[in-house]
């Protein structure tokens, strides 16, 4: 599915010299590495302000604590993705209200958003948190709108979407604020966790400064209640090293989604959607927006015997996400039942995440087409 030692070998002798000088300084957190990092990203992504932190799922909650999003609050959101897009909006202490996606890019459907929105607990949201899911931003055209006229904050979760791009804006740069992950396997990776928030709002940037530190803003006077959400100097070490090359990493993303789908389509398997009958349905890029190529993720009726079928000739696949988060035993105290959002409920049933990633290779991904081939003749 992912071999990461790919992307290890050539940069070795590079990432061990930037960890080697970390150690020679002995200053571990935060510090100039971290503040490189930082300005680096920010420009890289056309933003004004780059907030390293400790993970993805911290860079969610920061920008929510930093948006004033808590107690008493509601934040729009999808059922369709990784636990902490939910759970984050319930450590802020905010009640975090779903509304279905869009089954051609699996991100939330914003007219399913305003549905929500003009219903019974339409009137406590104060934010919407969409997720650019696989690497496809939302429609942020329609996100942004309705915004607006709800005088709404607009928080990414862009831990997929490094690179991502709507209308020619990167992700990152849409909303309010925007929460990047840079969890072992995402596009841009550090060597444990670490995460970043990005914005355009300088007093926004500060406060996510000083809520990183346990709401300090002078050494030992705490202002509020924070928390250590800190990013590490090794950590940064290691993603300043890597940033210069993820744009190239990105348009490998790219030559490998596109070879999916020349091959999918000259094996006669490809189907247009949304839904799959007999063969496949492949991942959509929105006219107008980039994908980030995250995941490539096909839907398929006969999805567990077809992954079955894939690992016992050794390839490798995932289901990204098997259970829609209104059904997450976790989440039971929001109220939500089976039935309540038919699309994500189907495309957790379809969805199959292939191998993708830079250093993937034309017959390897030849043998992932034509595995899927036998299995479906
Ligand atoms: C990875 C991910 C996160 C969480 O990031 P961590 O760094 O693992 O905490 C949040 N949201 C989405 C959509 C993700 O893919």
């Amino acid at each position: 599915m992912l071999d990461l030692k790919r992307q290890y070998e050539p940069l070795r002798i590079e990432l061990l010299e930037a960890v080697g000088r970390v150690l020679e300084t002995q200053h571990f957190i935060l510090g100039e590495p971290v503040a490189l990092f930082e300005r680096a990203a920010a420009q890289h992504l056309g933003v004004a302000h780059a907030v390293g932190c400790s993970s993805g799922t911290d860079a969610l909650w920061l920008a929510l604590a930093a948006a004033g999003i808590g107690p008493g609050a509601a934040v729009v959101t999808t059922p369709f993705s990784f636990f902490a897009s939910v759970s984050s909006i319930l450590r802020a202490g905010a009640v975090p209200v779903l509304a279905d996606i869009a089954p051609q890019t699996f991100d939330l459907d914003p007219a399913a958003a305003e549905a929500v929105i003009n219903g019974p607990r339409g009137s406590a949201v104060r934010a919407i948190l969409p997720v650019h899911l696989y690497g496809q931003c939302v429609n942020w055209t329609e996100v942004a709108r309705l915004g607006g006229e709800r005088n709404l904050k607009l928080i990414e979760d862009a831990a997929q979407a490094w690179g991502g791009e709507w209308q020619g804006v990167k992700a990152g740069a849409l909303g309010d604020a925007a929460a990047f992950s840079f969890y072992p396997t995402k596009n841009l990776s550090a060597a444990g966790d670490a995460g970043m928030v990005t914005t355009n709002d300088v007093a926004l940037a500060e406060r996510l400064r000083m809520l990183r530190q346990h709401g300090m803003r002078r050494r030992y006077f705490h202002d509020e209640i924070g928390w250590n959400a800190r990013l590490d100097s090794v950590q940064a070490a290691i993603l300043n090293v890597k940033i210069k090359y993820v744009d190239g990493w990105n348009r490998a993303r790219r030559s490998v989604a596109k070879r999916y789908h020349a091959f999918f389509h000259a094996a006669g398997l490809a189907e247009c959607g949304p839904y799959p009958e007999h063969g496949v349905v492949l991942p959509h890029e929105v006219t107008g927006s980039r994908h980030a190529w995250h995941q490539y993720v096909i839907r398929t009726r006969r999805r567990d015997a077809l992954r079955q079928f894939l690992s016992e000739r050794g390839i490798g696949s995932e289901i990204y996400y098997p259970v829609p988060l209104h059904l997450q035993k976790a989440f039971e105290g929001l109220g939500y039942k089976e039935g309540d959002f038919p699309e994500a409920e189907r495309a957790a049933r379809e969805v199959l995440a292939l191998p993708i990633f830079p250093e993937l290779r034309e017959a390897e991904q030849e043998t992932v087409v034509r595995a899927i081939a036998d299995f479906l003749s």
